[in-house]
């Protein structure tokens, strides 16, 4: 009782000392609060206030492991009001005042002193002179200690490693607001709130000297910090295997993700040609920059907003036989097939009366399932397309993701081109069997696939993992997210058998990590166009491992590739390198058989300039095989390239690529 009296008591002092306080305060301002009221009051607060917001640090955006991948630096904004350099000196002492400030400054600045001293010059009562500026150089130019500078504070979007992952990343605008990628889906947790300082002044706009009655602080509330699923140093693997890939295939862009199948992560995910959002108006290579400043503005502008765009989310490409995969799990899961039926090629099938061609018209002859996945061979994907019957392999689709969007962090998902189910007819449902009349997004293609290595568990593709506050404690996780099962374990299984068949006997040979075992499936497609198709292709292969569980999937896409075409040549390779390079750092553990020393090795012979009659001769010789990858149409051609190359050591009975382009 005691104490709650005291209590009592302590409060009502303090409220006498407030309202003391008040009608001291009250006295203070005066009749004009009372007097004049409403009417001037706001006139007055404009007069006597300064308002400063104080900007709040944007969030840090991190890789998995926490390296920074983008943060906010202070910098500073140089301003000069030429009217109080040598404010009470005569003209002439003026002027010499104005260019002796305008020397200073640009020795500081590294500028050119005439520039500065024409500004200077331009009447303007305020000029900025340098923005973006760091700490070393506004402390020389206050040391300088000029007339008429004013140093302002501001904060500058940095990334340390430059375009790396810049597609992801986006970029943020002048005034620090996301604007594409991690920066714009993100952009509520990274901005924070912005505090401001409020300072009484007097009538003049002078600052009252301080007392705690005439400022006012509001604390800025800094961004959250954003955790990525990205991995920099994988991510760095996958740019310098499209930028090697670019080298060696000429192609316009070029395209990797690489994801994890068990929880949907993106490891990375690179396109070139990029940009460094340190500086985004121009391609950060050297060679596109000399393209980009050969274009026109109107071109320009084209470039940047198809540089700047995330091709793998945001747009669609014709995956050719890599969707056969899509097609034969359905198969499977139907019971449509199985892994001991058998196929025979005769070069085409007739679907409705229309006769439609395998890519290889001599036809593959007798096939197990497993043997027409390797051999990409089309009319084995129009029996099992027609098979499952329309009504059932759109069901599938949407299982798969194809029909809707994956959910990913990301704004604006693309979605995926299908023909109409009620339109599609026979000869459509046959030709998208292999992967024909159909267009998808790259993230659309490889979430469905992780599935096939992920027990039929389809995940929801993700960039983000969980939000920091500024000491580093989570505030949000983003938990790895189940959709649905699209097909059964089982299938699943059969499936990933069937990619391994791919790397070690068909097409996939270039994905191939030695030690490890390795799925995979390549395609080559033409792009369409208004009416048709192009003849520029997207060359695509997508390999994934271990296959005894898969950890890593990897897609890799070459658009438009000039010379040899294939996805087995252009993009497997890459895919080899990136799955290679990332077991090995991730330190998983070798699954397949290593490569014993004894074991019987041959060189391969050169036999390019070769008739196809010569180079199978040679290379019968020394017991290899020879064969020819998708869409080549017609045999009687002379070797361009040959895969392995000459000089190559590789086991007996080992298959050569002959290729004519
Ligand atoms: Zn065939």
């Amino acid at each position: 009782m005691q104490t709650s009296g005291r209590s009592r008591k302590n409060l009502i002092i303090l409220m006498v000392i407030i309202f003391g306080l008040m009608l001291l305060i009250a006295g203070r301002v005066g009749w004009v609060q009372i007097v004049k009221g409403e009417e001037y009051g706001e006139m007055a607060l404009e007069q006597q206030t300064k308002d400063t917001p104080i900007e709040a640090d944007r969030g840090i955006i991190y890789d998995r492991k926490g390296e920074v991948l983008a943060r906010s630096v202070n910098c500073y904004t140089v301003y000069v009001a030429p009217p109080e350099i040598g404010k009470n000196l005569p003209k002439a002492k003026k002027q010499a005042a104005i260019k002796k400030t305008a020397d200073e400054l640009a020795k500081v600045l590294d500028k050119d002193p005439e520039e500065i001293l024409e500004s200077l010059s331009s009447g303007a009562t305020q000029v900025k002179i340098a923005k973006e500026v760091d700490k070393d150089t506004a402390d020389k130019i206050r040391e300088c200690e000029l007339a008429g500078i004013t140093i302002s504070a501001d904060t500058k979007r940095s990334y340390p490693n430059g375009s790396m992952a810049s597609c992801v990343l986006g970029i943020v605008s002048d005034d620090g607001v996301g604007q594409s990628g991690i920066e714009l889906k993100y952009n509520k947790y990274l901005k924070g709130t912005s505090g401001r300082w409020v300072d009484y002044t007097d009538s003049n706009g002078k600052k009252l000297s301080y007392s705690p009655s005439n400022q006012k602080y509001y604390k800025a509330v800094d961004g959250y910090s954003v955790v990525t699923t990205l991995d920099e140093v994988v991510q760095s693997y996958a740019e310098s295997a499209l930028t090697d890939a670019m080298k060696k295939t000429k192609c316009d862009r070029a395209f990797a993700i690489v994801m994890d199948p068990e929880t949907g992560d993106i490891l990375a995910m690179a396109q070139k040609p990029d940009f460094d959002p340190n500086d985004p108006y121009e391609p950060a290579s050297k060679s596109e920059k000399k393209k980009f400043a050969s274009l026109s503005t109107s071109e320009q502008t084209e470039y940047l907003s198809k540089m700047w765009r995330n091709f793998m989310i945001n747009d669609t490409y014709e995956p050719g036989s890599v969707f056969k995969l899509l097609t034969t799990s359905m198969a499977l899961e139907e019971d449509v097939t199985s892994m001991s039926s058998t196929y025979n090629c005769v070069g085409f099938l007739t679907v409705a009366g229309q006769q439609i061609h395998c890519w290889h018209e001599e036809g593959h002859g007798t096939q197990t399932l497993k043997q027409a996945v390797g051999n990409s061979c089309n009319p084995v994907f129009m029996t099992l397309a027609t098979k499952i019957g329309i009504k059932k392999f759109y069901d599938y689709l949407d299982n798969f993701g194809i029909t809707g969007e994956t959910g990913i962090d990301f704004a604006s998902e693309g979605r995926a081109i299908l023909q109409d189910e009620e339109e599609a007819g026979p000869v459509g449902l046959a030709t998208i069997g292999f992967g024909q009349g159909v267009a998808v997004t790259p993230i659309q293609l490889i979430t469905a696939v992780c599935s096939l290595g992920n027990e039929g568990h389809l995940m929801k593709p993700r960039l983000v993992k969980e939000i920091k506050d500024a000491d580093g404690n989570v505030v949000e996780e983003m938990d790895t997210e189940i959709m649905r099962q699209t097909v059964s374990e089982e299938t699943a299984d059969e499936m990933k058998e069937i990619m391994e068949f791919v790397v070690s006997d068909g097409g996939g040979k270039a994905a191939g990590v030695e030690g490890y075992r390795v799925g995979a499936k390549t395609g080559t497609a033409n792009k369409a166009v208004r009416g048709g198709y192009s003849k520029d292709t997207y060359s695509s292969c997508l390999g994934m491992a271990p296959m005894s569980d898969p950890k890593l999937a990897v897609l890799v896409i070459i658009d438009s590739p000039k010379g040899v075409k294939y996805g087995s040549v252009t993009a497997a390779p890459a895919v080899g390198t990136i799955l290679n390079k990332t077991l090995k750092y991730m330190n998983i553990t070798p699954d397949g058989k290593e490569m014993t020393k004894t074991e019987e090795k041959v060189v391969v012979p050169n036999v390019v300039g070769k008739s196809v009659k010569d180079a199978k001769k040679a290379l019968k010789k020394k017991d290899l095989k020879a064969d020819m990858d998708e869409n080549v149409k017609d045999e009687n051609f002379t070797v361009v390239k040959q895969y392995p190359s000459a000089g190559s050591k590789v086991k007996e009975g080992t298959k050569v690529y002959l290729y004519n382009e």
